[in-house]
C-alpha cells in the first residue's frame, strides 16, 4: 500500500516558515501586501478568493480585496491593474480566473507587472521558466515540486509522465521536472497508447480534468502518483482524476484528494508574494 503524501501537513509547514519570515520582515518595517481582484460572483471563485485572504491573514500578509461587479469593462479592470502596478505598497496582484467572457484573460494577465505576477502566468515569467531564468512559477506545479522534495522523493534521472498540457498545470510542470533533471513525457487528448506510456512512469502526474479516470492499468508497481484533479462526485464528495484505492495499491507514494496537491497551491501563492516583496521592494 502506498505511503500518503500529506499536502495538508506539508503546506502547513510552508505556511509556518513563511509566517516566521513575514514576522521578521515586519520587525524591520517591511509589510507584505497582496491585491486580490475578483470580477463577478462565481461561487467557486468566491471560495478560492476567501481561502487566499484567510491564508494571507494567517501568515501576516495584508490583503486588499477588489470585488468588482460582473459588468466591469476590460478597460476598467486594466486601469485598476495599472494603478496597482504603480502602488509601491502592493507586492503581488492576483486576478481570480475565470473572468467574465467579455474580458480578454490574456490581455489582463499581460497587464500585470511581471514583478507582481504572483500567479506566474505572465508571458515573461513563463518565458523565464522555459530558458531556466528566475521568475514566478505557476503555484500548482511549484507546489508539486515541494511535495516531492519534502517527501524525499528522487526526481533526477526518473521518468516523469505528465497527463495534461494546460498553461497553468501541465506545461509548467513539464518544465519544472526538466529543471529537476527528470526525463519528461507530456501526454494529452491526442496521445496514442496512453496507458502504456503511463505504465513506464516512475512519477506519474495526472492533470487530465476527468474524475477518477486513471486506474491501476496506468500505474507501474512502485510508481509515485500525483493527482492534480479536483471534482465533486455524484454524492458531492471531493475526488481526483485518479481512482485512489486502485492506484494506492500499486503506487509507492500517492497524493490524496482532498489533502494532496490542493493545499499546496495557496501555500506557493503566499511564497511567491513574500518573494515579490523581498526581490522588488
Ligand atoms: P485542462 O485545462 O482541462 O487540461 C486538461 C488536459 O488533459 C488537456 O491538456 C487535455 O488534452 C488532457 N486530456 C483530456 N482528456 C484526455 C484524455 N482522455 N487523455 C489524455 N489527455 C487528456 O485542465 P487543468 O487546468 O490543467 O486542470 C486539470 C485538473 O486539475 C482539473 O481537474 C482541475 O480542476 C485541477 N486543478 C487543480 C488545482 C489544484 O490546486 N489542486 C489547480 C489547477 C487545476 P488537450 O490539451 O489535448 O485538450
Amino acid at each position: 500500500m502506498a505511503e500518503i503524501i500529506d499536502g495538508k501537513q506539508i503546506s502547513a509547514q510552508i505556511k509556518e516558515e513563511l509566517k516566521q519570515e513575514v514576522a521578521e520582515l515586519s520587525a524591520q518595517g517591511r509589510e507584505c501586501c497582496l491585491a486580490v481582484i475578483q470580477v463577478g460572483n462565481d461561487p467557486a471563485s468566491t471560495v478560492y478568493v476567501g481561502n487566499k485572504k484567510k491564508a494571507c491573514a494567517y501568515i501576516g500578509i495584508t490583503s486588499q480585496a477588489y470585488e468588482l461587479p460582473e459588468e466591469t469593462t476590460e478597460e476598467e479592470l486594466l486601469s485598476l491593474i495599472e494603478k496597482l502596478n504603480q502602488d509601491k505598497t502592493v507586492h503581488g496582484i492576483l486576478c481570480q480566473l475565470p473572468l467574465p467572457v467579455h474580458i480578454n484573460e490574456d490581455r489582463v494577465i499581460a497587464a500585470i507587472s511581471p514583478k507582481k505576477d504572483v500567479d506566474g502566468f505572465h508571458p515573461q515569467n513563463v518565458g523565464a521558466l522555459v530558458i531556466g531564468q528566475k521568475g514566478f512559477v505557476s503555484c500548482t506545479p511549484a507546489g508539486i515540486i515541494q511535495l516531492l522534495k519534502r517527501s524525499r522523493i528522487e526526481i533526477s534521472g526518473k521518468h516523469c509522465v505528465i497527463i495534461g498540457r494546460s498553461n497553468i498545470v501541465g506545461k509548467p510542470m513539464a518544465l519544472l521536472m526538466l529543471r529537476e533533471n527528470a526525463t519528461v513525457t507530456v501526454c494529452h487528448s491526442r496521445t496514442e497508447g496512453l496507458a502504456d506510456i503511463c505504465k513506464s512512469a516512475d512519477i506519474l502526474i495526472v492533470a487530465i480534468g476527468k474524475p477518477r479516470y486513471i486506474g491501476a492499468e496506468y500505474i507501474k508497481e512502485g510508481a509515485v502518483v500525483i493527482d492534480v484533479g479536483i471534482h465533486r462526485d455524484e454524492n458531492n464528495k471531493l475526488c481526483g482524476d485518479v481512482k485512489y484505492e486502485e492506484a494506492a495499491s500499486a503506487a509507492s507514494f500517492i497524493t490524496p484528494v482532498p489533502g494532496g496537491v490542493g493545499p499546496m497551491t495557496i501555500a506557493m501563492l503566499m511564497h511567491n508574494c513574500v518573494e515579490a516583496m523581498k526581490l522588488y521592494s
